[in-house]
């Protein structure tokens, strides 16, 4: 098969981690039998030093020719006082909306023998698996107006929350399918005692299960589910969210199941699809060599589930980042205190030797049968 990705490394540790899930791609690639073709763009802070913006029209075109995109991270310091249009993350937003990604999947689990990283009590965490499907193109980050207007010592600032009714029911679709193929269990996440769209998101979700019997449902508020995420998190299965509640959530998920850097998403519902690991460009680690790799490296195995459909080679690439935890080696953000750590690119290739050797062993044993 040919895999046409672009590839968009960003600033920060975005590039450090978008290497190590490169190399894991090529490894799989040539271990499986597949072309691989990478294209390179600018994306976020690097683009705007380069070209002035954060989505250059020569990396949207490129990103809407592939057959997949790959992200690292975007923002930093150097850019907080660009106005909103030209800052980083606003390069990535627009990214999503032209690329029609509305379903933001972000699987947060706690891997056997990583209950010590967690800041929870090893039997809180042990058996925390949960995918939070976040909306992507609606709410707060989206709604118009938005502005801040009046004179110093008197502005007033204005965001919108909105949503269309279509708009929450595509997601909660895609939240009810998901479950299926998982524990059948969905906790719908709003606000339903104080805002109107919750109450729309409440109404839609609870008329649609209806068509889902076989998936149990349960409403939580979001001040609730932020406190039952840190003291039940293994009761949760998936969880579906609007944007900003989905994006908050599943930070607090990240740290519950050991730390961010853990943390792959796929954002699909458009033709193309993106991948990048729920992490920022942790500007107090980049340039260090330390970054975890493993968001970055789970997101490409979830590019190859749902993209390119080769379910056994996405479960090579979450066999290997399994066995080279179970073997003990940590990146900094998950070795405990005086505990050695190795660093992005030695993570990395430990990632891709269990690759290429459960591949090799595979092949001895076809060629013996
Ligand atoms: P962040 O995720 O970058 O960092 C939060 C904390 O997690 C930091 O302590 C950082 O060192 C740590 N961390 C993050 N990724 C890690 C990894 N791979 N390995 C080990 N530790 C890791 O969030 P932030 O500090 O709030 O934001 C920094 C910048 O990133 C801001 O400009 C923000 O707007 C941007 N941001 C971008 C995205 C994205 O590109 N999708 C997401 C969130 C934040």
């Amino acid at each position: 098969m040919l895999l046409n990705i672009a590839v968009l490394p960003g600033d920060g540790v975005g590039p450090e981690v978008t290497d190590q899930a490169v190399g894991v791609l090529q490894t799989i690639a040539a271990a499986f039998g597949h072309e691989i073709k990478l294209t390179r763009h600018d994306v976020g802070g690097i683009a705007v030093q380069k070209c002035g913006i954060p989505l250059p029209e020569d990396t949207l075109r490129a990103c809407l020719s592939s057959d997949a995109v790959l992200l690292g991270a975007v923002g930093g310091p150097g850019f907080d006082s660009l106005s909103r249009q030209l800052r980083p993350e606003a390069g990535l937003l627009r990214l999503r909306r032209e690329l029609g990604a509305f379903a933001n999947l972000r699987p947060a689990a706690c891997l056997p023998g990583l209950e010590e990283c967690s800041p929870l009590r090893q039997d809180v965490v042990a058996g925390t698996d949960i995918l939070i499907v976040r909306e992507l193109l609606g709410g707060l980050y989206f709604g118009e107006p938005r502005k801040t207007e009046g004179s110093p010592g008197q502005r007033v600032a204005t965001d919108t929350m909105h949503y269309r009714e279509p708009e929450v029911e595509r997601i909660v679709r895609v939240a009810f399918e998901l479950a299926r193929n998982r524990r059948r269990k969905v906790t719908s996440v709003d606000k339903a005692n104080v805002l109107e769209c919750s109450r729309l998101w409440r109404e839609v979700v609870t008329h649609l299960a209806g068509e889902y019997s076989d998936v149990h449902l349960e409403h939580m508020y979001v001040d609730s589910a932020a406190m039952a995420m840190v003291s039940r998190p293994a009761d949760f299965d998936v969880v579906l969210a609007e944007n900003m509640f989905g994006d908050i959530l599943s930070d607090e998920a990240a740290a519950v199941v050991g730390s961010i850097g853990m943390l792959p998403s796929a954002s699909l519902g458009g033709r193309i699809a993106l991948y990048e690991p729920v992490h920022g460009s942790a500007p107090d680690i980049a340039g260090k060599g330390i970054a975890n790799p493993i968001g970055a490296i789970l997101s490409v195995a979830m590019m190859l589930r749902h993209s390119f459909h080769l379910e056994h080679e996405a479960e090579q690439v979450e066999t290997a980042v399994a066995s080279a935890l179970s073997s003990a080696h940590r990146t900094r953000d998950l070795a405990r205190a005086g505990r050695p750590a190795i660093s992005t690119s030695e993570m990395g290739a430990r990632i891709t030797t269990e690759i290429r050797e459960r591949a090799s062993v595979a092949e001895h044993l076809a060629a013996h049968r």
